[in-house]
């Protein structure tokens, strides 16, 4: 059966709620004027101002919208809808739009309405329906005022049309499941195994930004509900909003207001940290080099062909032996062995070799030493995998830039500026040439 779906996104759905038009359904549906008098007199009598440059203008008051959050908001909007119900029904009634039927004739639908969520479902109603045009969409669309959208979009928090081949198309419903079940107060343990719901969430690829739990703390959709709703893409993937170690916003707005960049502010904070030890003592752009080495997203040549992408030779860059995967660029290419073994030296600890970034962390995270000294080991191994990577992406494209002879020293010189600087403290350089730790 051939059917029309329309989901229709209201741009800006609260704000632009007409007050008159407001009064206008509930006096429709029956509400006395004491009731609707109170309800204008919420309504016009809100004022407000506007953050300039950090100061507030004189306040003033707005005519139209309904204040996010007021919990009285929502039943307006209801009330509200409930006016486009009545016309699509009229529609309905005048043969404007004809209604979907199912295999038994009776079951007839012509929408979905949840909150601002509204879905229209019609019969295709022109006649030839082998091979839809494009052309054809497009001139409906033109015709109905919406723009084309394409399948798979969400409805209600549930993906509709996504291809449920692929694990990302299950990551909601796991969610949910997951949402459900944890509620679910049973005596004993794992109701359902644990490893049919685990999915694997991680790379940037399949992460859902906003939808995605975070470790079980809930989505960031619940968490900063302001900023999502100024996310063009509601669906985007982690990979969409971190790009290259550098964030990239997509907002519905050209500014998203003071309070609203220090919610940004606490929620990538909250990103880098919960996925890596966020450490002050080194650059965002190496603490995001070790967030992405820890997810397994450097652009390492078995990376770069495992997304599909051609290239001539798949060989470490530096050694030319092995595959080039990040952990063997990283931990067990021969450099990275030389490099490794001086740092071993140099710390005077018994560093084992670590052939991962799992590896190596799992090491950290049980080593027992005072905080200073976990800093200061953590910003050396951190800054000699960012100069081994260094040295790798300058092989390809700058091979005279660096050299291997003073990898190690830059290491030295390197961390010692930045703990230095960024922990205000004063390190002694001699001592830190034959002492670090
Ligand atoms: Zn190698």
């Amino acid at each position: 059966m051939a059917s029309l779906v329309a989901k229709v996104d209201f741009e800006k759905a609260y704000d632009t709620v007409s007050w008159t038009f407001l009064d206008y359904m509930l006096d429709r549906m029956g509400f006395g004027q004491i009731w609707r008098a109170w309800i204008r007199m919420i309504l016009y009598s809100s004022r407000t101002s506007i953050l300039v440059n950090g100061s507030l203008t004189n306040e003033f008051s707005i005519k139209c919208g309904l204040r996010q959050g007021d919990p009285l908001s929502p039943f307006l909007f209801l009330i509200m809808m409930e006016g486009l119900e009545s016309l699509i029904k009229d529609s309905v009634r005048s043969g404007l739009i004809k209604a979907a039927k199912f295999d038994d004739q009776e079951f007839k639908v012509t929408h979905l309405f949840y909150a601002d969520n509204v879905v229209f479902i019609s019969d295709w109603c022109r006649q030839s329906l082998d091979g839809i045009m494009e052309t054809e969409v497009e001139n409906f669309s033109i015709h109905i005022g919406c723009s084309i959208g394409a399948v798979p979009f969400m409805y209600l928090d549930l993906p509709v049309g996504t291809n449920m081949n692929r694990i990302s198309g299950w990551i909601p419903l796991r969610e949910k499941f997951i949402k459900k079940l944890s509620g679910w107060k049973m005596k004993s343990e794992g109701v359902l195994p644990n490893d049919i719901l685990c999915v694997k969430v991680g790379n940037g690829r399949n992460t859902w930004f906003w939808l995605d739990d975070w470790k079980g703390s809930g989505t960031f959709k619940e968490k900063y509900n302001r900023l999502y709703h100024l996310e063009t893409n509601k669906e985007c993937f982690i990979a969409d909003r971190l790009v290259n170690g550098e964030w990239k916003w997509e907002w519905n707005r050209a500014q998203i207001g003071a309070r609203n960049t220090s919610i940004l502010a606490t929620l990538t904070t909250k990103v880098l940290g919960e996925r890596t030890i966020w450490c002050k003592l080194i650059p965002r752009k190496v603490n995001i080099f070790a967030w992405r080495v820890k997810l397994d997203r450097l652009p390492s040549r078995s990376n770069i062909s495992e997304r599909g992408m051609h290239l001539e030779a798949l060989n470490c860059v530096v050694c030319g032996h092995t595959l080039e995967s990040s952990s063997h660029v990283l931990f067990e290419c021969p450099l990275a062995l030389d490099i490794w073994r001086s740092i071993r030296i140099w710390v005077d600890l018994s560093l084992p070799s670590f052939k991962s970034w799992l590896e190596w962390e799992t090491w950290f995270e049980a080593l027992r030493a005072s905080k200073d000294m976990k800093n200061k080991l953590y910003v050396i191994i951190v800054v000699s995998l960012w100069h081994i990577w260094r040295y790798r992406n300058a092989t390809i494209f700058d091979p005279n830039t660096v050299k291997k002879s003073f990898l190690f020293d830059s290491i030295r010189i390197v961390t010692f500026r930045w703990i230095c600087s960024r922990n205000s403290c004063k390190l002694n350089w001699n001592l830190w040439l034959v002492k670090p730790l």
